[in-house]
């Protein structure tokens, strides 16, 4: 089960689909998104090999790319962010916990 450990001691469960992570888009990929998005569902269910199939297959690789993935700690207030699917979570205290 993928879990993602804060360092108060609180242990995110990254093992449901979805999960009670937060999904970003940079505005200006928006438009480009959506377009992606659009081919992604459109040849979903289309035969493999066929040119529907790949262009929704590259379109939800394309999607993969362009989020970002945040998850707030319920404890401590903590944001572990995963700017892209490369790296690995950075990590931000909050300065204001009683805002
Ligand atoms: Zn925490």
């Amino acid at each position: 089960m993928p879990k993602l450990a804060c360092p108060c001691g609180f242990v995110h469960d990254l093992s449901g689909i979805p999960d009670e992570g937060w999904v970003a888009i940079r505005d200006k990929d928006m438009e480009d998104y959506i377009q992606h998005e659009r081919a992604y569902a459109d040849g979903f269910n289309a035969p493999e090999e066929s040119e529907e199939r790949k262009a929704s297959d590259a379109g939800g690789r394309a999607m993969a790319q362009m989020t970002t993935l945040f998850y707030e700690c319920p404890k401590c207030g903590r944001i572990m962010w995963r700017k892209t699917r490369d790296e690995g979570f950075r990590i931000y205290a909050r300065e204001n916990p009683k805002a």
